[in-house]
């Protein structure tokens, strides 16, 4: 599923008129907060422990942007709907993109600078070796982490890195066999569990279905719930839809569950708790041929795809500023 960080914040206009908005963090009453919306663009963590950037940094998008309240989904699944045309755009300027050839080790240079990268799949022992004048990681910052130069840690940018830690999510689609709304547009819940779902039988032209709802949710905050079974989690999931759809759940001819999958990622966006502003890296580093790209390096849209998106055209910028600084 895919929406945008401006619907994130139009919820927050649910929650400033609500009559939780603007109370000391310490008198929330945790069971009446406008739950759903809150917790989604609370970027899947409890309101009470969230940085109060991400809330004014939303209203304040919404409020001066003039296309500030769309929604929008991809009609597709986003390997074909959005990678395939970037790879394809990729290879017609004649580049290349390796797949399932993860990045293995950043190999150095005596100076500290990049070397080349080496990538490659689990079976192949050796790998591949790839030499370039700029090198961008595009990882997840858990990952970037695990990868991280012994050489480069103790630099402050990546030093920062530390603080900045994914939190668990959980994705969920539903096939019924029947329709459980007509609605064309993201629907936030007030259950303490399902924050944010869209019926895709109707907002995505690719689950397109006349007579059956597919609704994709996302289950967070995730914490207490990422160990468990899928099917636990999918119990959890039917009993708020009952409290949320009670006419298609109660009596006797109830809709049936026909499958389900359940994706969790168990670091997702960087926990946007109060701080980790000041963690949040540049795009260029200190190292020379190296940058960095991602929702979690420093741009104004948070973690969200608008904010990995202008990150990407950050770290190009920077690249072209050091290629042409280099090259005089
Ligand atoms: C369930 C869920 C719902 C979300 N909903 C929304 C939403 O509605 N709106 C919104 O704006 N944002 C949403 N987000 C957040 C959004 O998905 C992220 O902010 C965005 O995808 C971050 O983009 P990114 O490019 O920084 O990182 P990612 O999208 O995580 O991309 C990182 C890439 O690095 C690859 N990788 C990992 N390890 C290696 C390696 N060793 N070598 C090479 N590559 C590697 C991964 O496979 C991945 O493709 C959601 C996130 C989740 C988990």
């Amino acid at each position: 599923m895919i929406f945008s960080l401006e619907l994130m914040a139009d919820n927050f206009f649910h929650f400033l008129s609500s009559d939780n908005a603007w109370k000391p963090r310490e008198t929330f009453d945790k069971n009446s907060l406008p739950s759903c919306s809150i917790r989604s663009s609370c970027l899947f963590i409890l309101l009470f422990i969230l940085s109060s950037t991400v809330l004014l940094t939303a209203l304040n998008r919404f409020l001066q942007e003039k296309n500030g309240s769309k929604m929008a989904f991809l009609d597709g699944a986003p390997p074909e709907r959005l990678c395939q045309p970037i790879v394809d755009h990729i290879r017609a300027m004649g580049g290349d993109v390796f797949l399932n050839s993860p990045l293995k080790k950043i190999n150095l240079k005596e100076d500290g600078s990049v070397e080349n990268f080496l990538i490659g799949s689990a079976k192949e022992p050796h790998g591949k070796e790839i030499e370039a004048d700029a090198y961008v990681s595009a990882m997840p910052v858990d990952i970037f982490k695990t990868i991280l130069p012994n050489e480069w840690a103790s630099q402050d940018i990546f030093r920062k890195l530390e603080g900045l830690k994914g939190v668990p999510v959980i994705n969920i689609h539903l096939w019924f066999d029947r329709k459980l709304t007509n609605i064309d547009h993201l629907l936030f819940s007030r259950s303490p569990l399902l924050s944010v779902y869209a019926d895709m039988s109707i907002t995505c032209k690719e689950y397109e279905d006349p007579n059956r709802s597919m609704l994709e949710l996302v289950f967070a905050p995730a914490k207490d719930w990422i160990g468990r079974k899928d099917e636990e989690i999918i119990d959890a999931t039917m009993q708020e839809l009952t409290k949320l759809f009670p006419m298609h759940f109660s009596g006797e001819d109830q809709a049936k569950l026909r499958k389900y999958k359940v994706i969790k990622t168990p670091k997702s966006v960087y926990k946007a708790v109060p701080g980790c502003q000041d963690l949040r890296p540049d795009q260029k580093t200190p190292i020379s041929n190296f940058f960095l790209t991602g929702d979690y390096t420093m741009q104004k849209y948070l973690a969200s795809m608008e904010g990995a998106v202008l990150s990407g055209k950050l770290c190009a910028e920077k690249i072209q500023i050091s290629t042409e600084i280099g090259s005089a």
